[in-house]
């Protein structure tokens, strides 16, 4: 389990006398500048990252709905973010203490239970499941902390309860509860002007107010509130997360770019209200679309590429490669052509360290010397690729710098000369491993690590369902086999850790 430090425990108080503040501008935060600069919706500029302790900050993704199997618009999402967590991590030494919540209660969730005959939290868990087993295969880190909204009712319900009570919620007739955005002055801050989406219907007072609870509905699940039984929106849940997690203020809130509206205006609005403050997430990060070449991919024309798909025929660290040269705000375009010159990157890198090693081990090589010319070079490109970093994050300006640098390296390298200059050629071949490795690059046959990591983890969760079965019926002999898999794996280096919920597992040396 995961510790939080306590400065992150602070608690969810709820402030009653509401002041709605009319100022949609954005707020410098207090506190110690990184250096380090990011575009924000709210300011429409680059503003600067300030932190309370510059070295902390906490970080908040909206993840998946788990209805259906995630497809490269994701991968494209997830990747991105990943990149910049790597970066403000490894380049700018800031901890960072990230968060995803996952929508496992949801109507299209409900929809595919009732199509499908099964419970839609069966439908949740094998979607979730497989997401995982993606992004682990995209080599994107884990978040520290996953919540679910099934097991978060209550938080989300006395959140809810505390807008009720403030009166800028109201119960409509059908027991759903609405925001009273006529009462909320500052909505729109994120993209002013814009329709919410939601259908205008007779519960609603405004038409821009959205659901923070959905009443019950014939054949759906519902659970007990005050004021009725329901379920949670969408909307609300992932403000109501984050609170219970990181209390009332958020430094990095992150998504892709068709969440900005409405689903972050109507976080950040019900949040600010709830809070009692002007601004609740500080740095809005949101990822541009995907694009399949000349059509438009969605779910509704069945037009979608899986992620196992795209990595049978290309490898993560090709995609990989695609995200760092295209601009992580900006539509990025996927076709054979993007991947190929993606995959053309890769491979120069790989060739390049692997032509390094070579050089520097010559035995008939001349007296090795240094070659300044060079060196002056890598030193300017380590100096540029910072700045590139801070301005919002320009890894194609970074990833064109090392394309340079390597193509000048192998001037020396191959170049028909009696001088031998290994020192410096290592250190160009070292910092460029560095760099790559610090987006996440894997620069490996790691596939088959892939592989293993996921037979384990379909293996641990096979166990743990017979195993939670087992106990349930108190089935001893089941019980014991579970034991028998548990240590035979630990003799292969393996360890279980059996939890009530999720199960988990580490390779112990
Ligand atoms: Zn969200």
């Amino acid at each position: 389990m995961l510790k939080i430090f306590p400065i992150f425990r602070r608690k969810l108080t709820h402030v009653c006398s509401l002041k709605p503040y009319k100022d949609t501008k954005w707020l410098m935060p207090n506190g110690n500048p990184t250096g380090v600069y990011i575009y924000n919706c709210v300011a429409e500029g680059r503003v600067p990252i300030i932190l309370n302790d510059p070295t902390i900050a906490t970080w908040y993704s909206c993840g998946p709905t788990v209805y259906d199997s995630a497809h490269i618009g994701h991968a494209c999402c997830y990747v991105k973010l990943d990149i910049i967590q790597r970066i403000l991590k490894s380049f700018f030494n800031i901890n960072l203490v990230t968060a995803m919540g996952v929508t496992d209660i949801d109507d299209k969730i409900i929809k595919k239970g009732l199509e499908t005959n099964t419970d839609f939290k069966t439908v949740a868990k094998k979607y979730e499941h497989e997401f995982w087993m993606d992004m682990s295969s995209l080599n994107i880190e884990k978040p520290m902390i996953i919540t679910r909204v099934s097991e978060h009712i209550e938080t989300i319900s006395q959140f809810i309860k505390g807008l009720i009570d403030s009166g800028i919620a109201y119960i409509a007739k059908d027991g759903s509860v609405y925001f009273d955005t006529s009462k909320f002055p500052a909505y729109g801050k994120l993209q002013a002007g814009q329709d919410n989406g939601e259908a205008s219907d007779d519960a609603k007072i405004n038409k821009m107010d959205f659901a923070l609870w959905k009443g019950v509905k014939p054949s759906e699940p519902s659970w007990p509130t005050d004021w009725g039984e329901g379920r949670p929106g969408w909307h609300i849940e992932c403000s109501a997360m984050v609170s219970k997690i990181f209390g009332s203020q958020l430094d990095f809130h992150a998504g892709g770019i068709d969440l900005k509206f409405p689903h972050h205006e109507n976080e950040e609005t019900q949040s600010c209200a709830y809070h009692n403050s002007r601004q609740w997430a500080n740095y809005w990060v949101h990822v541009g679309h995907l694009n399949l070449k000349d059509t438009k991919m969605s779910k509704s024309l069945k037009n979608t590429i899986s992620i196992p798909d795209v990595l049978e025929k290309y490898s993560a660290d090709t995609f990989r490669m695609a995200c760092l040269m295209s601009n992580y705000r900006y539509p990025m375009e996927y076709s054979d052509e993007v991947m190929s010159t993606a995959e053309e990157v890769v491979n120069k890198f790989k060739f390049f360290l692997k032509d390094v090693e070579v050089y520097a081990n010559k035995r008939d090589s001349g007296v090795g010397d240094y070659n300044n010319k060079l060196l002056n070079e890598l030193q300017k490109v380590i100096e540029n690729n910072l700045e590139a970093l801070r301005s919002d994050f320009d890894t194609a300006s970074c990833v064109n710098a090392l394309l340079n640098l390597v193509t000048q390296t192998n001037r020396i390298i191959k170049g028909n000369t009696s001088n031998y200059y290994p020192v410096p050629v290592l250190l160009v071949a070292d910092y460029i491993l560095q760099v790559l490795t610090k987006f996440g690059l894997m620069l490996s046959d790691s596939s088959r690590d892939n592989i293993r990591n996921s037979f384990i983890d379909t293996l641990v969760e096979f166990r743990h369902i017979v195993r939670s079965n087992a106990l349930e019926r108190k089935d001893k002999e089941l019980l014991n086999a579970c034991d028998v898999v548990r240590d035979k794996m630990k003799s292969m280096k393996i360890q279980i850790n059996d939890s009530k919920n999720t199960p988990s597992w580490v390779i112990i040396k």
